[in-house]
C-alpha cells in the first residue's frame, strides 16, 4: 500500500532549501513519465546538468524505503528532483500510468517467443546482457539448490550492489 504519504513525509526526506526547490519544480510540471508499478515510482524531472533526470522510488506503506535519482545531489536528505515525483504522487497520483506486473505482462507466452523478446531486448541495448548473465546464474543456482539430486551450486560472484542509497 502506498497510502497516506503526505508533503509533510516529503519535508522530513529532504533538506528545507531542496523541498522549497523541488516544490517549485513540481508546480512548473517538471515531471514526465511518471508511472507507477506495485510500490515503485518511476520518472523524469527537467534538469539543468542534463536534458532530464531520471528517478526511482521504493514506498512503503507510505514511507520512502528507497529513493535515487541520476543526478549528482549529495548534500543530505533527497534532492529536488525526487522531491518534485514525490510532490507530484501527493497530489496527482492519477497522472501516474499504472504499471503491470511482469508476470501478467508475460502471461500466456510460450517459451520460444520470450526467448525471441529477450534477444530483442539485448540487440535493443546490449548493455541489458551483463545483467542478464548475472541473474541467469543466480536463477540456475537456485533452481540446483531446489533440485532434489546433490548438485553443487556453483559459486557465483557478488551481484551488483544496490545503487548508492540516497536515504539513511
Ligand atoms: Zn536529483
Amino acid at each position: 500500500m502506498t497510502a497516506h504519504l503526505t508533503d509533510e513525509t516529503v519535508r522530513l526526506l529532504s533538506t528545507s532549501q531542496s523541498f522549497a526547490r523541488g516544490r517549485e519544480l513540481y508546480l512548473n510540471d517538471a515531471i514526465f513519465d511518471a508511472a507507477r508499478q506495485g510500490n515503485l515510482l518511476l520518472g523524469k524531472c527537467e534538469g539543468s546538468g542534463e536534458p532530464f533526470y531520471t528517478l526511482q522510488v521504493e514506498l512503503d506503506a507510505g514511507y520512502v524505503r528507497f529513493a535515487d535519482c541520476s543526478c549528482p545531489y549529495d548534500w543530505g536528505g533527497i534532492c529536488k528532483h525526487l522531491v518534485a515525483l514525490l510532490l507530484a504522487f501527493v497530489h496527482t497520483p492519477e497522472d501516474f500510468t499504472e504499471r503491470k506486473r511482469i508476470p501478467d505482462l508475460l502471461q500466456g507466452l510460450e517459451r520460444e517467443a520470450l526467448v525471441a523478446l529477450l534477444a530483442q531486448l539485448v540487440d535493443d541495448d546490449p548493455e541489458l546482457y551483463d545483467g542478464l548473465e548475472a541473474a541467469l546464474v543466480n536463477a540456475r543456482a537456485v533452481a540446483k539448490s531446489q533440485a532434489p539430486q546433490h548438485a553443487r551450486s556453483p559459486s557465483h560472484k557478488s551481484r551488483s550492489g544496490p545503487r548508492k542509497p540516497t536515504l539513511k
